[in-house]
């Protein structure tokens, strides 16, 4: 305790702060150091940091250290600020159901849940009264104090409360490990900590929803009800995080893609998607842009087979690592796998001949269909299917060739991202512990990719250790148009799969050489990326990709023999064109092209109809004014070809997020 701590120099420790060294009493607690921080980070921070270990505010300081302090800006200070609301309401909680009993309340990336067992289901109504109450709580201000109890006092003490969940927790932590509760309060709750040091500071929350669950994920065990809510600093980033979540449920594209025709899916094929006509015109037209690209980019389209025996997929690695995610049936007393990825059916292509320095890097793409057997409760939407597509392309080069290729392909990915003002960071991540193959050819391998994005001038994060166990690996992290980042292209490259399927070719000298290999692919599973971009665009697609570019409207029943003419016309120039000459009023059928996100309307009457124009409508309301068949045809085909965006998203800088 520090106000026990005798002052003099004898019990004097030293404390390396971010603003200075100290010599102050053993027993300061870091609070007090913070008296003489930048007035900002003492009015900002949460934690602190001792040699490495977050720890509260109020813990005393036992010897020399090195202290720093976690403000809402740190992952690791969030983490704690959210942990802390939980029990901000689990406080709340007890106070207006007594009789509930609480289990346990982590943190999440941007959230955080409390398990929790009310005498009687609550529903997401009476989640306003208890956020009411954590209102009440924080504005008590009262101060969360940690304490050390001993196992029989914890266990004494929340048995008696009712609290049978707490008691079990009591019973499993380890002989010698300290049994620490805080106390705010009225409110005890057993927990390891550390938390910020008043309810004060969690003024900004909300409560999102309930779900169930069970105790400790269990089935069969009691079940639960799982409280979630998320907190902030400021309010301003928790209206911001709300609104988010509000526009990310309107653009769900589970429920849009149905609504705006494009797909479906069905009980009978779980994980694999109904492309409708209108989803398949999308679809193609990503695929299109990806043959463009890649073919600019000196690229070779195959399409290899996606049944293949067992032992291609034992020799691949695929068996041993990869099996239980296949879907694999047995003929004729034979296993057939169907591919998961198109790999190792490119290294067959590879081997099938003698290949020279000279035809490297050979770069071989395909778009087929690939199956994973993702477990049936991760499945989502298109976001995680079982069956898709990927632009996927395998590249085989010379190791001197590394980083031109990867400076290559990250060409393409601005190309591609570009297109969607989708900007983008890059991670590179290194050898794991767990490697195959040469430690310097890894270093190498590291230092070449390194060297291919500073040449380009392409900022990147380190994430040491998380390559994959066959060479290190860049992942692109694309932003939308909500803030929401999506691991999207990925570029790996690999020592093994060539030296597994005893890859060669022949190198300057004349001696036989393994090629490296690269596995990258830009959009990742197609299917995938049209769920992002399904929310990205919230269904209002730019031309290129609308499924139905223009709708031709009718105002009267006279008019719909020049309608259909000027359809077929712009159809016959490339567009896709629909008509809608029922007998409605055109109001409604401006209404109605408006919620299928039609980006051009045109409204034809008798004076269109003599003048053989076209009344054009954007799809915003904004009117275009009347033009020739000839000369709407000439304006849209000029911003298809551009892939042009539509108004919001035309000003986003696309390129790196930084
Ligand atoms: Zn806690
Ligand atoms: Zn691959």
């Amino acid at each position: 305790m520090a106000d026990e701590a005798p002052a003099d120099g004898r019990d004097a420790i030293t404390v390396r702060l971010p603003f200075g060294e100290r010599r102050v009493p053993r027993g300061t607690r870091p609070a007090e150091l913070l008296r003489e921080a930048p007035a900002d980070l003492a009015r900002r921070a949460l934690v602190a940091v001792v040699d490495g270990e977050v720890v509260d505010l109020a813990r005393p300081l036992e010897r020399d250290a090195e202290v720093r302090f976690l403000t809402f800006d740190d992952e690791a200070g969030r983490a704690v600020f959210r942990h802390s609301t939980t029990h901000l309401l689990a406080q709340a909680v007890k106070r207006l159901y007594p009789e509930a009993r609480l289990a346990t309340g982590p943190a999440l990336a941007d959230r955080f849940y409390y398990d929790i067992q009310f005498p009687e289901p609550i529903g997401e109504a009476d989640l306003a009264r208890i956020e009411a109450e954590m209102a009440k709580v924080a504005a008590e201000d009262l101060p969360i104090v940690r304490e050390e109890w001993s196992r029989e006092a914890a266990r004494a003490f929340f048995a008696e409360r009712g609290e049978p969940f707490k008691v079990e927790i009591v019973d499993e932590i380890p002989e010698g490990q300290p049994i620490s509760v805080y106390r705010q309060g009225e409110f005890v709750d057993l927990c390891r900590g550390p938390h910020v040091p008043s309810t004060g500071r969690l003024r900004h929350f909300k409560l999102l929803n309930v779900a169930g669950a069970y105790w400790r994920g269990v089935e069969g065990n009691p079940v639960l009800q799982r409280v979630y809510g998320t907190s902030f600093e400021r309010r301003e980033d928790l209206d911001r995080y709300l609104w988010v979540r509000e526009e990310a449920r309107r653009r769900d594209h589970r429920r849009l893609g149905p609504e705006l025709d494009l797909f479906s899916f069905h009980d009978e094929a779980p994980g694999f998607a109904f492309w409708r006509p209108k989803g398949w015109v999308l679809f193609r037209e990503l695929e299109r842009l990806s043959r463009e690209v890649q073919e600019r980019h000196g690229y070779e389209e195959v399409r290899t087979p996606y049944i293949y025996r067992a032992e291609l997929w034992k020799v691949s690695g695929h068996w041993e690592h990869y099996r239980d995610n296949m879907f694999l049936s047995e003929r004729e007393g034979e296993v057939f796998g169907f591919k998961p990825m198109n790999c190792p059916g490119h290294c067959l292509l590879f081997a099938e001949k003698v290949r020279s320095y000279r035809d490297l890097p050979l770069r071989i793409a395909e778009y087929g269909p690939l199956a994973r057997c993702e477990r049936s409760g991760t499945l989502h939407g298109l976001l995680r299917v079982r069956g898709f597509h990927q632009d996927d392309a395998h590249l085989f080069l010379r190791e001197d060739q590394i980083a031109d290729e990867i400076a290559d392909v990250v060409a393409i990915v601005d190309e591609i991202y570009g297109v969607f003002a989708m900007p983008y960071r890059i991670v590179l991540s290194t050898r794991p512990e767990d490697f195959m193959g040469e430690p310097e050819l890894w270093e190498r391998a590291e230092a070449q990719l390194a060297e291919a994005l500073d040449r380009i001038g392409r900022p990147y994060r380190l994430n040491p250790g998380d390559g994959a166990f066959y060479g290190p690996k860049l992942d692109f992290y694309v932003t939308d148009a909500l803030g929401r980042e999506w691991q999207t292209a990925t570029v790996q490259l690999d020592f093994q799969m060539p030296i597994q399927f005893g890859l060669r070719y022949v190198a300057s000298d004349g001696r036989e050489r393994t090629p490296v290999m690269i596995h990258r692919a830009i959009l990742g599973s197609i299917e995938r990326f049209t769920g992002i971009l399904v929310e990205h665009f919230a269904g209002d697609f730019p031309l290129w990709l609308a499924p139905v570019q223009a709708r031709v409207l009718t105002i009267s029943d006279e008019v719909a023999a020049y309608a259909r003419e000027a359809a077929a016309a712009l159809r016959a120039a490339g567009l896709r064109v629909e008509v809608d000459d029922r007998g409605e009023k055109i109001g409604l059928k401006i209404r109605d092209a408006e919620t299928a996100k039609v980006p051009y309307m045109l409204v034809v009457g008798r004076r269109e109809a003599e003048a053989g124009e076209l009344a054009v409508r954007a799809r915003k309301g904004e009117n275009l004014g009347a033009m020739t068949v000839a000369a709407f045809a000439e304006r849209a085909l000029d911003e298809v070809r551009s892939r042009r965006l539509p108004g919001a998203l035309a000003g986003r800088e696309a390129g790196e997020a930084g």
